[in-house]
């Protein structure tokens, strides 16, 4: 069934793409892959998958060393600074960067390993209380904040839209958090670059994707309900 999930889902994407005007290749399909067992990251695996997301620490790092190592890793979840050393190298993007202290702890961590680290700042664009994220209000401060920093470097934006039925009532964040990198990316500052935009989940990403998303984290729609056992969904 993943499988067939998943070509589905390729399908919407290429068909979203051709109706924005867009190439295919600038949208990056990240397999939203958390709660599931690795069979299930496997069988998507083997159907092309090669983007995978989670949002805990624990399970990205059980979960990379039974997996092909050419899979780029995606931390897409509230990230706490003790955690960080623990997936610095081994992740190839965190797209959940939301305030200076985090990203002073992922630069620390990368000059001790001797490596460099890709970002994104989470905005909160709805302005939603019970979310993570900057306000778009002090985002242009924290993204100067963290360009300072040494081997980190701020590649891009992500959101999660609110919950909805419908998906037309994300298109305006969508479009207020494109709108955000465009005037970033007008500042011209050192060692920032606005090329991602993460944006959109299974029930709202070809909405995202006419609004310019590049990178669509999908979960349900390739790998069904996620089933949840006594502990809640972060
Ligand atoms: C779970 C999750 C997703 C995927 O959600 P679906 O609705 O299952 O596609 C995307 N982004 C983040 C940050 C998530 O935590």
């Amino acid at each position: 069934m993943i499988k067939e999930n998943l070509n589905a889902v390729e399908q919407a994407v290429a068909a979203a793409c051709r109706r924005a005007g867009r190439k295919r290749e600038e949208v990056t399909l990240i397999a939203v892959s958390k709660t599931k067992p690795l069979p299930d990251l496997k069988e998507a695996y083997e159907a092309g998958a090669r983007d995978f997301g989670e949002n805990k620490v624990q399970e990205l790092t059980d979960k990379i060393p039974s997996l092909p190592a050419d899979i780029r890793w995606h931390m897409i979840g509230h990230l706490q600074r003790n955690k960080v050393k623990y997936i610095v190298g081994k992740v190839s993007m965190i797209h959940s960067v939301d305030s200076l202290r985090l990203a002073e702890e992922i630069s620390k961590e990368a000059v001790r390993r001797d490596t460099e680290v890709d970002i994104l700042i989470e905005v909160n664009v709805a302005g939603e209380e019970s979310k993570y994220g900057v306000s778009p209000a002090a985002l242009p401060e924290l993204v100067k904040q963290i360009a300072a920093l040494q081997r980190i470097h701020i590649k891009g934006l992500m959101t999660i839209a609110p919950f909805t039925e419908n998906p037309e009532d994300n298109r305006l964040f969508f479009r207020k958090l494109k709108q955000l990198s465009v005037d970033i990316e007008g500042k011209n500052i050192d060692n920032v670059n606005m090329a991602v935009l993460s944006m959109g989940m299974t029930g709202d990403y070809i909405v995202a994707i006419e609004e310019g998303a590049t990178c669509v984290r999908v979960g349900t729609g390739i790998f069904g309900e996620r089933y949840y056992g006594a502990s809640k969904e972060s």
